[in-house]
């Protein structure tokens, strides 16, 4: 899939829309999801331009993986989920029902979330 820079994560990521920001640095971008399903909901973004997990995973470098991942749990660390407990998810492609073309992990707390797919 090539990558779409007018999907609305791209344009937070340049300053064109705004985000509830919760962390920054040069990997990721966490901000709170506009539309949460939890009393936690961020969400946490790759600065650079990868759809999806697929891409992200296959194409970004061990650099950029490494500190995404690290920028991530920092973000729940800091969101004071660690210790309640928190799920992590990330969809990919139609089944899933992505529905941004940039790859995200969903941060959730902050309830008990019930079993995976319920
Ligand atoms: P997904 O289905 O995994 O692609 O999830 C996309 C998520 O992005 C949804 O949970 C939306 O509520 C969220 N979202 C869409 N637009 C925005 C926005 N401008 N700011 C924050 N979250 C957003």
């Amino acid at each position: 899939m090539i990558y779409d820079r007018s999907n609305v994560f791209a344009r937070i990521l340049r300053g064109e829309i705004p985000c509830k920001k919760v962390y920054e640095d040069q990997y990721a971008l966490a901000f709170h999801d506009i539309n949460p399903q939890a009393p936690a909901h961020i969400l946490v973004i790759p600065k650079g331009p990868f759809t999806s997990f697929a891409d992200f995973s296959s194409q970004a470098t061990v650099e950029e993986i490494a500190g995404f991942v690290r920028a991530a749990g920092l973000v729940a660390r800091q969101a004071g989920v660690e210790d309640s407990g928190y799920r992590l998810l990330a969809n990919h492609g139609p089944d899933s029902h992505q529905e941004v073309p940039h790859f995200h992990i969903h941060i959730v707390g902050g309830r008990p979330l019930g079993k995976l797919l319920a």
